[in-house]
């Protein structure tokens, strides 16, 4: 299945990938993970993408669009993707739709997590992550051990973009050059909208109970 999660800065949509990786068994592809961990081994790529995320601006179409064909030319991506982050600008949806269509693919679910910016700036303050790709919310969604991930055993880190005035710049950042998007899949027929203020379980459920009845084959 090839399915792209959108919505705004702490919607959940990294918490939700994870969960639909594994239940899909398809990869879950943040091109944020990918700029962080490119910003943690010290690379040209992580130094230019630095100073965008640090402002709450978004890093290059063309930079990337690049990162992107990259990593789906891996063997992982033959059977689908989760794509959490990306497209985030309608040009980086005109060049993915035309980066699929090569081999003859396309996106065929676009999940739209909504969520208000007023919730947002207290989920992205009390934000932890993984460097494996894992989420964590101090209150809503705590690890068993406190700062360790469940799945790993790593230290949890806090993201230097998770500040209040940097979260303000990423809501203006979204609802400037990515809400656009919505429209853009919904024209295609393909979004399929959800409430990301209910609790993380229940989103999952109903997220894959809509794929089932799109009846979209997997084991639950
Ligand atoms: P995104 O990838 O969209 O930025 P995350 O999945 O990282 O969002 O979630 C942002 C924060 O909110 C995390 O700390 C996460 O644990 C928490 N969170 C995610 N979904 C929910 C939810 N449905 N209810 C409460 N907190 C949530
Ligand atoms: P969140 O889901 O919390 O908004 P991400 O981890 O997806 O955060 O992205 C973090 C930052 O990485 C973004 O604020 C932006 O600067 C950069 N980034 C991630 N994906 C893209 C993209 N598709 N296009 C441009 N910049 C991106
Ligand atoms: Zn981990």
């Amino acid at each position: 299945m090839r399915m792209i999660l959108l919505g705004p800065p702490g919607a959940g949509k990294g918490t939700q990938a994870a969960v639909l990786s594994a239940t899909l068994k398809i990869p879950h592809i943040s091109t944020g993970d990918i700029f962080r961990a490119n910003i943690k081994g010290g690379t040209p790529l992580g130094l230019l993408a630095k100073s965008y995320i640090d402002s709450g601006k978004l890093v290059p179409d063309d930079v990337t669009v690049d990162i992107v064909a990259n990593r789906l030319k891996e063997e992982d991506c033959a059977s689908g993707f989760i794509m959490d982050g990306f497209p985030r600008t309608v040009p980086q949806a005109v060049m993915f739709d035309e980066m699929l269509a090569k081999p003859g693919k396309k996106v065929e679910v676009v999940i739209n997590i909504t969520v208000e910016d007023s919730i947002i700036v207290k989920r992205l303050s009390g934000r932890r992550m993984c460097s494996c790709g894992r989420t964590y919310h101090i209150d809503n969604n705590p690890p068993k051990v406190e700062e360790i991930c469940d799945f790993c055993n790593s230290s949890l880190y806090i993201r230097d973009d998770d500040k209040e005035e940097t979260i303000k710049e990423r809501l203006k950042t979204y609802h400037e050059q990515t809400s656009p998007l919505v429209d853009y899949y919904q024209e295609k027929g393909l979004i399929m909208n959800f409430d990301g203020s209910k609790p993380i379980d229940v989103t999952t459920r109903e997220i894959l109970d809509s794929l089932k009845n799109k009846l979209i084959d997997f084991e639950d």
